[in-house]
């Protein structure tokens, strides 16, 4: 079936175009990596993915500088602090470092930094010029204030002005000195490092996580079995590395738990290199490092200071090869410019010294025995090949399973049980096999043959593309697949139905299709999903999910290659299912998103009578199946682009983003001629500086307020 439509020039985005959007999707991904991260202690990205992003962004700033702007993820400090301590402003900024991702990009730093060293100095400084060269500690840094020898302050970085008083956790870490060591210590000094948590803590901390949630698991279980009235407790997160647990750990509100931490530190830096005695002749990183240990902090013993790019790339070598022989984790080296007056003149970049840069190791891989391929029935039929080995641990978190996406994969790379393979962390947090040791292969493996038969329900797969498929719709893993994928957030939002209660739902075939959630009452529910006040909260939540608007009842159905931004358009495009039904395939074409693949999906979930059947009876039920235009507001802002700022008081940011295009409105995450208005909340910053100087209208959160209650300006 060809598409008739004829081609539609303005339809084509120029590269300016394009670039410029891909900017703002690769800021508001990285600044939302960054709160996982810093804020949350829990990426959501592999440290390799969220460096390919930023790297990502600042080449397609470089190529279009008209879009970089000062609020740019390249351009400041990850990190914020969170209102849970009191904020503490760093009287110096607290930077972060420019990274080198291989040795060719640290030999060319080194090779700028000569050149800007010759420029500030002359040919002979620059020659002579040495670096000193350390581990990259992988924890969170800390900054470390001591008045007349005592300390009195300690602080994260957090944005770098400021961050937050941890001082009555900092004094909790045994290697912190609460006095410095010092005949007569300076009036006042702050000093900088890394606070980590050794390998051993980390594998225990988890290890303690684990068997807490063994308790929590046995008293759930009895509170269930016995039917108490006792509200049932969450299992704990464990961390899914040394960094966040260190992290996470000495931003704790109750500083005992940061002592059972187990944390320590490494200190190799000052805030402001003059308050160090005179005295004391300090004039290199080096020697500085050799008077903090004086001084009584703990410091690293591995420094070397090295005259040439050889020396220094062999000290990165070395690094990488006692990376998992040290007692904590590294993730990479440090090299620094060692004279402190050259650093002194060579200066800072808004985020990062000119006179240092990282160099990161590469993403981790680690090889392990490949024990089983389990094979996984998605809620469409697919069935994806997952490789199960022996636990390793990558990137500092153990993982036993990876993903081998499908079978032609499998036969490209020519996957064996019993082969060892070599796996590493890719674009997410999913682990995947990159590939086989051929030479490690012993000699009774056999070939691995795909399945024909679905391992849930044994029916015939068939091929579809790279994919293998079952086609029985009652499979019983599809139907789990598809009912969990029903009662989700952003679907129909039934929140007291998770996994076991589903299950147990179709064990007592109370359940064989979506719409009997709809024909649940209490008095039907079996007693194993729990006492009545589960069964009133479940059967509330199917209740409540009747007012779930049609763009998420859409989604819900589970139509292939429809996710909730397609469901989203469609609903906006077509307003109800039945002209969402009888659409043709050219109508569904024009759909952002959707294309000929996604319109050839909608058309043969619509063409089966099981569907239609399924719509009529959740039409009957009560379902939204068109958009309410009553509830639809007059869209007065269309034409007309937002950029929020700065904090507001009474809205969350993304609530007040949606609110506003609700009306029709555009909303961007960075400020240019094209911006309609600015609505800057308090401590706008660059943002506000920009629209002030584009002459952009700039309204309080007050003209927000108004705009949202009337839709208009
Ligand atoms: P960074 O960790 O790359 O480097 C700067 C930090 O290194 C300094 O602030 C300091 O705390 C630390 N450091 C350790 N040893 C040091 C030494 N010997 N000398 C000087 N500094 C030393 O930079 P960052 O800004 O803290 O974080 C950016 C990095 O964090 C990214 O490159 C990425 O790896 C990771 N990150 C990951 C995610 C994610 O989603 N996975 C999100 C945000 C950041």
């Amino acid at each position: 079936m060809a598409k008739q439509n004829s081609i539609d020039f303005s339809k084509f985005k120029s590269e300016q175009e394009l670039a410029q959007e891909r900017i703002v999707a690769l800021k508001d991904q990285i600044n939302q990596a960054r709160t996982d991260y810093y804020e949350k202690d829990a990426p959501t990205l592999s440290d390799a993915a969220y460096d390919s992003l930023e790297r990502e962004l600042r080449e397609l700033e470089e190529k279009f500088p008209q879009f970089k702007t000062a609020d740019s993820p390249t351009q400041t400090v990850g990190g914020s602090a969170t209102t849970a301590f009191s904020p503490a402003t760093h009287q110096v900024k607290m930077y972060s470092l420019d990274n080198a991702m291989d040795t060719a990009e640290l030999k060319a730093w080194l090779t700028r930094t000569h050149d800007a060293i010759e420029s500030a100095f002359d040919a002979k400084t620059a020659n002579a010029t040495k670096y000193c060269c350390e581990l990259k500690i992988d924890g969170a840094s800390i900054a470390l204030t001591y008045e007349q020898g005592i300390l009195t302050r300690a602080a994260t970085r957090g944005d770098g002005q400021t961050g937050e008083d941890i001082t009555q956790n900092a004094l909790q870490i045994a290697d912190i000195p609460k006095k410095l060591n010092l005949d007569n210590p300076p009036q006042i000094i702050e000093v900088r490092g890394e606070v980590y948590m050794p390998k051993q803590s980390f594998e225990q901390l988890n290890k303690q996580i684990d068997q807490q949630n063994a308790e929590i698991q046995e008293e759930n279980d009895r509170i269930d079995a016995q039917n108490l009235n006792k509200r049932k407790l969450a299992p704990k997160k464990k961390f899914a590395n040394c960094r966040n647990a260190a992290s996470g750990s000495l931003r704790q509100k109750e500083p005992s738990i940061t002592k059972q931490r187990n944390l320590a530190t490494f200190i190799y830096a000052a805030a402001k290199y003059t308050d160090i005695p005179q005295e004391s002749n300090i004039t290199t990183q080096h020697s500085f490092v050799g008077w903090l240990k004086d001084a009584g902090f703990s410091t690293n013993p591995n420094i070397r200071t090295l005259s040439n790019a050889n020396e220094v790339i062999d000290f990165c070598n070395m690094a990488l090869e006692m990376r998992n022989s040290l007692p904590y984790d590294i993730d990479g080296a440090v090299i620094k410019v060692d004279n402190l007056e050259i650093q002194n003149a060579l200066g800072f970049t808004s985020k990062a010294p000119r006179w240092a840069i990282a160099f990161k190791f590469p993403p981790e891989e680690k090889s392990t025995i490949l024990r089983e391929i389990a094979l996984q029935v998605g809620r469409t039929g697919v069935i994806t090949p997952v490789a199960v080995f022996e636990p390793t641990s990558i990137d500092g978190s153990i993982v036993s399973k990876a993903t081998l996406h499908n079978f032609e994969e499998i036969m490209r790379k020519d996957v064996r049980i019993g082969d060892t393979v070599i796996i590493h962390k890719a674009g997410d947090v999913i682990p995947e096999v990159v590939g086989v040791i051929q030479d490690l292969r012993p000699a009774d493996v056999k070939e691995y043959n795909a399945p024909r038969n679905c391992p849930c329900c044994g029916s015939l797969l068939h091929e579809d593309g790279a994919y293998l498929r079952c086609d029985n719709f009652d499979c019983p893993d599809q139907l789990q697949n598809r009912l969990e994928h029903f009662v989700s957030r952003g679907a129909m939002d039934i929140d007291g139905a998770g996994k076991k209660i589903i299950q147990k739902l179709v064990e007592e075939k109370l359940i064989t299709k979506l719409s009997d959630f709809y024909h649940l009452r209490k008095e039907i529910l079996p007693d194993s999903i729990g006492k009545d006040k589960t069964k009133e909260n479940l059967i509330a939540s199917i209740e409540g999910s009747k007012s779930q608007p049609f763009d998420c009842v859409l989604f819900a159905l589970g139509i292939r290659q429809v996710g909730k931004t397609t469901a989203t358009l469609i609903a906006k495009h077509f307003k109800n299912i039945d002209a969402l039904i009888n659409a043709n395939f050219d109508e569904l074409c024009e759909i952002e998103g959707v294309g000929d693949v996604g319109a050839l999906s909608i058309k043969a979930f619509f063409e089966l009578p099981r569907n239609l059947e399924l719509i009529e009876s959740l039409r009957q039920a009560g379902l939204n199946f068109e958009i309410d235009e009553s509830q639809a507001k007059p869209q007065t802002l269309a034409g007309l682009t937002f950029v929020l700022t700065g904090s507001l008081q009474n809205f969350d940011r993304n609530a007040a983003q949606d609110a506003l295009k609700e009306y029709g409105a555009k909303c961007s995450g960075s400020v240019s001629k094209k911006t309609s208005y600015v609505i800057a909340g308090e401590n706008a910053g660059s943002k506000l500086t920009k629209a002030q100087e584009l002459g952009v209208p700039v309204l309080s959160e007050e003209d927000l307020e108004r705009i949202l209650r009337t839709g208009q300006i």
